[in-house]
């Protein structure tokens, strides 16, 4: 098979989203499955569906033309704040949107009108992390404003967290969004739908019983395609980390110094590395580069070995201390985290194999 390439596990994948949503829907939360890591991965995307995620969120309209194209009928939410500039092709390609101004809600409203469409926002707060959002103290104005808009219909108040300012998810800053969300409500005359809390940051806030009642919709990616919470990147209880597998091919083994030699300047990205002297090293280079994926995100699976450094098109890895032997042609596994695993997806030069159990060969690999 071709190297590089990312193998995705779509058995974990369901199983992750299943276990994430029971988990959830036990706490009177409802998940959409976030796809945009993967880019809008058809496959994974329905693999999530079967998992039991209630709708599909993605970042970019692109990503969810291409779930529609491939035949996946479900509710869809866009959650970058839309361009001003895109807003018919947002109310053409989506249900929902995640909004904070309010000029660019009077030309959905307009765009929707001129659809005879209705379409649905959830209003964005911004409770710290800096990113999107209206600032609270402009909230009700904003809602007041919005809710005469004919084109549109407020179904709900969001907030994102932990993605910018790295703010955590706590029982201060939900219990205010329920408040502001009671605020809203008010103003509106009726409940709304969504009181979009929390992405997977907002994972241990609800294990630990503290999420409040209010608050009963997720945005959920990395839980369920990582299995991992993001406050501090563990585990998630009874989740597989391994869906998504990084293959490259070694290139050479050649047992070099630790440290280069002859007079030295910058590297190819003008970098100055620093190299400890070591004594020789068996070294392994291998078909994976910055073009590829974000080196600084993937974790050898081989014991022992150890990544030195990356060029273009290169990954250079210790293996002196590698259980295995280690010969040209072999293939070296690496996890991805999340940066790394949204680079190999964007990168054209990384293939991409789904493992299907419905199709029992894709697992010889
Ligand atoms: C990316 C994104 C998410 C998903 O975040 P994860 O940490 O992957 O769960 C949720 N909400 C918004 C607004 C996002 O942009």
């Amino acid at each position: 098979m071709t190297t590089p390439r990312l193998t995705i596990d779509l058995g974990k994948i369901e199983h992750n989203a299943r276990c994430v949503v029971g988990f959830c829907r036990a706490n009177g939360i409802d998940v959409s499955g976030v796809t945009k890591v993967t880019c809008g991965h058809p496959e994974v995307a329905k693999a999530m569906l079967r998992g039991g995620v209630g709708m599909l969120a993605d970042s970019r309209l692109e990503n969810i033309r291409r779930l529609r194209t491939a035949g996946i009928d479900t509710p869809f939410m866009l959650l970058r704040i839309p361009a001003l500039s895109a807003v018919e092709a947002v109310v053409e390609t989506v249900d929902l949107s995640l909004n904070s101004e309010l000029v660019v809600l009077e030309a959905l409203s307009n765009a929707a009108q001129r659809r005879d469409r209705i379409h649905d926002v959830i209003i964005m707060v911004d409770l710290g992390d800096l990113r999107e959002g209206v600032w609270p103290d402009d909230l009700n104005a904003l809602v007041k404003a919005a809710s005469v808009l004919p084109g549109i219909r407020i179904v709900g108040l969001g907030t994102n967290l932990a993605c910018f300012g790295g703010v955590v998810p706590g029982e201060d800053n939900m219990h205010r969004l329920a408040k502001l969300a009671d605020e809203a409500e008010q103003i509106l005359g009726r409940e709304l739908e969504w009181i979009s809390g929390i992405n997977s940051s907002g994972l241990e806030l609800i294990a630990a019983g503290k999420m409040p009642a209010r608050v009963n919709h997720a945005r959920i990616g990395e839980g369920i395609l990582l299995g991992r919470e993001t406050t501090q990147r563990k585990p998630w209880p009874d989740t597989f980390q391994d869906a998504f597998v990084i293959h490259a091919e070694v290139l050479e083994v050649i047992r070099k110094p630790s440290q280069p030699m002859g007079e030295r300047s910058e590297d190819a990205f003008g970098g100055l590395t620093s190299f400890e002297d070591r004594g020789d090293e068996l070294r392994a280079l291998l078909n994976l580069g910055r073009q590829d994926i974000d080196v600084g995100g993937i974790a050898p699976c081989e014991p022992g070995a150890v990544i030195l450094g990356a060029s273009s098109d290169y990954l250079v890895v210790d293996v002196s201390a590698a259980t295995g032997t280690i010969r040209v042609g072999d293939e070296l596994t690496f996890s991805p985290n999340y940066s790394a695993l949204l680079s190999a997806m964007t990168s054209d030069y990384v293939q991409k194999v789904v493992l299907d159990e419905s199709k029992p060969d894709d697992r010889r690999l």
